[in-house]
């Protein structure tokens, strides 16, 4: 029996039970030993990050006007700096999505709108729905509070219609399903305006909202995805966004964009995280912007992702074409999924392709349920040419080895 001494005097919450530690920071470490071709990381390259335009801007907003300054430095609004806001409503009318800079809630990251939105749509037992696979982020956000996630089977065209509407068919109506219409993480697709369109006619028709998670969007290689969900059903859509990979993560600057009735209890969640997102960022971030700069900058980051999934095609076409993989060819955004030969499990493949000298992140903990293991991620986005070609070389190396 536990005496006084050796019982903890912690208990923890039955929401803290349901946390999990990152599947992909466990795998993480060890795809991080010095020498290792990395693709296995979910980070932008960093030399995107535009160093001088912040630094340019770090020195107008503590420059010589003292008042800017100060309100850099002093507590802000919940809701977010008004001119960020504007900015927002003004990038969404361009994609035809009509809404209010007074429906936008400046946020540390989109990471923390996932978690003000679990916190303010689901109970313990609440029933959603998710795509699958889908971003393990947000399955991270969503079971502290102990929802019943469903995935609704999906193809390389996003989830399909006629199987979210059997979902729909059966139980309780879901609170929400959460979706990531352009080149998804973790597996590059991207919904086509039919899908589009007939997925909002069955969330419709159902009453079921949709929460939107668009941070690649921007991303495109050669022409813009379709227009947004929010755009197509402006009442049933929450939508995310994010500066993190159109400037830089460590900004830690996200947005959700809600309709009016939803807006006060998102806010209030906000307020109880962090009363509100870092007012210096904010501020940095719209002198920045001010001028027309995410014109010139993002199209760079284009040109430059674009090349990198070229090499990776073609690579992952030579060295795997004649294996029995199969992998999605992405018009945007920072990933390819693989799908190794049959009999092969990508997890227990790692430490081999690790020895050979590259990594990934195998796919299972990004699907909610019924995971399929021969899936994998790879990101081209931090790794040259030439990387690719000798990374894929390696993982063929293996893939080949494992099949005999
Ligand atoms: N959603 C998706 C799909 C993501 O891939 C990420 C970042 N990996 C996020 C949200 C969170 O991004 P951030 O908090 O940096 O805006």
């Amino acid at each position: 029996m536990n005496t006084r001494e050796t019982l903890s005097p912690w208990q923890l919450a039955e929401r803290a039970h349901a946390m999990n530690p990152s599947a992909i920071r466990e795998i993480l470490k060890v795809t991080e030993r010095p020498g290792i071709l990395n693709f296995a990381g979910g980070l932008p390259s960093p030399e995107t990050f535009p160093v001088e335009a912040m630094h340019a801007a770090c020195a107008a907003v503590l420059g010589e006007d003292l008042n800017v300054a100060r309100a850099s430095l002093q507590y802000a609004s919940s809701e977010g700096l008004p001119e960020l806001r504007q900015w927002v409503a003004a990038q969404m009318a361009k994609q035809g999505a009509h809404i209010s800079p007074d429906q936008v809630l400046i946020t540390t990251g989109s990471q923390q709108g996932l978690d003000l939105i679990a916190k303010v749509l689901l109970d313990k037992g609440s029933r959603m729905l998710v795509e699958s696979p889908t971003y393990l982020g947000a399955l991270q956000a969503f079971t502290p509070m102990q929802p019943s996630i469903e995935s609704v089977e999906s193809d390389f065209g996003g989830v399909s219609a006629p199987a979210l509407r059997k979902a729909l068919e059966k139980g309780e109506r879901p609170r929400f399903i959460y979706l990531l219409p352009n080149f998804q993480n973790p597996t590059g697709r991207t919904m086509d305006e039919a899908r589009r369109n007939d997925v909002i006619a069955v969330c419709r028709e159902f009453g079921l909202p949709i929460v939107e998670d668009n941070p690649y969007g921007e991303l495109w290689f050669e022409s813009q995805p379709p227009a947004p969900l929010l755009a197509r059903w402006p009442e049933g859509v929450l939508y995310l966004g994010s500066f993190s990979k159109i400037l830089a993560p460590g900004l830690r600057l996200g947005y959700v964009i809600a309709p009016p009735e939803l807006y006060p209890k998102l806010l209030q969640a906000k307020q109880a995280a962090d009363l509100h997102t870092p007012g210096f960022n904010q501020r940095v971030v719209a002198e920045v912007i001010k001028d027309g700069f995410l014109d010139r900058h993002v199209p760079t980051i284009r040109d430059r992702y674009h090349q990198q999934r070229d090499a990776m095609l073609a690579a992952l076409q030579r060295e795997l074409g004649d294996t029995g993989a199969e992998w999605t060819r992405p018009v945007g955004g920072m990933f390819i999924w693989v799908r190794l030969p049959e009999g092969l499990i990508a997890k227990d493949l790692l430490p081999a392709a690790v020895d050979a000298g590259m990594a990934f992140v195998p796919g299972a903990p990004f699907y909610a349920e019924n995971a399929d293991p021969r899936t994998l991620r790879l990101s081209f986005v931090t790794s040259t040419p030439e990387q690719i070609d000798r990374g894929m070389a390696a993982l063929a190396k293996v893939v080949r080895g494992a099949g005999r």
